[in-house]
C-alpha cells in the first residue's frame, strides 16, 4: 500500500476502472465511483451508498478525492467575479477566478505554482515558477468551481437578485474553462491535456473541448503538438508586440520561441485544423497601443484565421505602465478592422479584487 494516498481527480476512467478492477471489484462500481465524484460532485466517500463497504473502506483508505480547501475566497464589488486561493497538499496555493460575464459562467484555472515565462506585466511572472501543477491539481479546480455555481444558492439563502450567482442561477453547472491563471500550460503539456481529457469525459464533468481555451505565451513546440493531436480546445496567443525587439521587451519567452517561428506554428496550426486563433493583445498606454503597433499587428495576421483580443493593462505592483484609453482601443480595432482581423475589448472586471488577466499570484512562504 502507498504511503499517501492517491488523488482520483487525477485519474483518467479507464484508469479508475483499473484501480478498482485491480482491487478485484467489479467495473460497474468504477462507473458509478466516477458519476459520484463527477455528475453528483460528491466527495465523501462514506456517503457513496452505492458502492460496497469494502471498496468503500479501501478507497478510504488508499485514496482521496483531492477537493483543494479554500485559503480565501473573495468576491468583486460588482458580483460579476470570484476569486478562490485554494490550498495544494504541500504549502502552496493557488488562485482559481469564477466569472459571470454576459450571462455566462466561466472558470479561470491554474496550471502552474507561478510562472517561468517571467511576462514583465503579470503578478505571476513577477513572483517566478515553484512547481507543475498536477493532472489532479487542474482538474479539482474545476470540481471546485462546479460545486460553488451548484450550491451557491443552497448555502446562501440571503444573497438577493442582485447577486449576479443566485438565486436564479441556481444548479448551474459549469460549461467554459479558460486556461488562463497562473502558469504557462503548454510548459505543463502533459498534465494539462490529461486534465482536459478527464474534464471532457461524457460520463462526467461532459465539458465540450471547445469549451475550453488554453492561453499561451508563444510555446511553438506545445502548438505544433497539439495540432498534430488535433486537439479540439480553443487556442489563445498571447502577442503584446508585433516584431521580435518589441515583443521581446514585453514577453522574454519570444527568446526561445522568437516571433517568426511562433508564426510558423500558428499557420500550421490554423491551417491544419481549420480553426481560428485568438491573439492576446495586452494594451499599454503609450508602448503597445498606437496606430503604427496596430498597422503591424495587421499586416502580421492579415489573411489568417484570427480574432484579436485587446486587454487594457491591469495594474500589478511590479510594473508601472498603464492601461491604454478607450480611445486608443477603439482606433486599434478600427485600424485592425481594415485588415479584416475581428477584435474584442476585454471588460475590465475583478481588478478591485486581484482577479483581472495578468494579476493573478500568491506570497509564498
Ligand atoms: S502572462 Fe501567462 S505566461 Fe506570462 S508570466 Fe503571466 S502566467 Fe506566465
Amino acid at each position: 500500500m502507498s504511503s499517501s494516498p492517491v488523488a482520483l481527480y487525477g485519474f483518467t476512467r479507464p484508469e479508475l476502472v483499473a484501480l478498482v478492477t485491480g482491487w478485484g471489484m467489479s467495473a460497474v462500481h468504477a462507473a458509478r465511483l466516477w458519476k459520484y465524484l463527477y455528475l453528483e460532485g460528491m466527495d465523501d466517500f462514506a456517503a457513496m451508498s452505492e458502492l460496497p463497504a469494502r471498496l468503500r473502506s479501501r478507497l478510504e483508505t488508499e485514496t482521496m478525492p483531492g477537493r483543494l480547501a479554500i485559503a480565501r475566497e473573495t468576491h468583486s464589488s460588482d458580483g460579476f467575479t470570484r476569486k478562490y486561493l485554494l490550498a495544494l497538499g504541500d504549502e502552496h496555493r493557488i488562485e482559481t477566478v469564477l466569472m459571470r460575464y454576459t450571462g455566462r459562467t466561466t472558470a479561470c484555472i491554474s496550471s502552474q505554482v507561478g510562472c517561468a515565462m517571467g511576462c514583465v506585466f503579470c503578478a505571476t511572472g513577477q513572483m517566478g515558477y515553484t512547481r507543475h501543477l498536477t493532472p489532479g491539481e487542474i482538474v479539482a479546480q474545476a470540481v471546485h468551481v462546479d460545486r460553488v455555481l451548484r450550491h451557491t444558492a443552497e448555502e446562501n439563502p440571503a444573497l438577493s437578485e442582485a447577486d449576479h450567482f443566485s438565486p436564479h442561477h441556481r444548479h448551474e453547472r459549469l460549461r467554459n474553462i479558460v486556461l488562463m491563471g497562473m502558469g504557462e500550460p503548454l510548459h505543463n503539456y502533459d498534465a494539462v491535456m490529461k486534465a482536459a481529457d478527464i474534464l471532457c469525459d461524457g460520463a462526467g464533468m461532459g465539458l465540450g473541448a471547445k469549451k475550453i481555451t488554453l492561453s499561451t505565451v508563444g510555446v511553438v513546440p506545445g502548438i505544433i503538438r497539439m495540432t498534430d493531436e488535433k486537439r479540439q480546445m480553443h487556442l489563445a496567443v498571447s502577442l503584446h508586440g508585433a516584431t521580435q525587439a518589441e515583443r521581446l521587451a514585453l514577453v522574454p519567452a519570444a527568446r526561445a520561441w522568437p516571433l517568426d517561428a511562433l508564426m510558423d506554428a500558428c499557420r500550421y496550426y490554423t491551417e491544419t485544423l481549420d480553426r481560428r486563433i485568438f491573439f492576446e493583445w495586452t494594451l499599454i498606454e503609450g508602448k503597445n497601443d498606437g496606430p503604427d503597433q496596430a498597422h503591424a499587428v495587421g499586416a502580421l495576421l492579415k489573411g489568417m484565421q484570427a480574432q484579436v483580443n485587446l486587454i487594457p493593462l491591469n495594474p500589478t505592483s511590479g510594473y508601472a505602465g498603464l492601461p491604454s484609453h478607450n480611445t486608443a482601443a477603439k482606433r486599434f480595432q478600427e485600424i485592425l478592422a481594415g485588415y479584416g482581423l475581428p477584435s474584442t475589448v476585454r471588460q475590465r472586471r475583478g481588478i478591485d479584487i486581484g482577479a483581472g488577466c495578468g494579476q493573478l499570484a500568491v506570497a509564498e512562504g
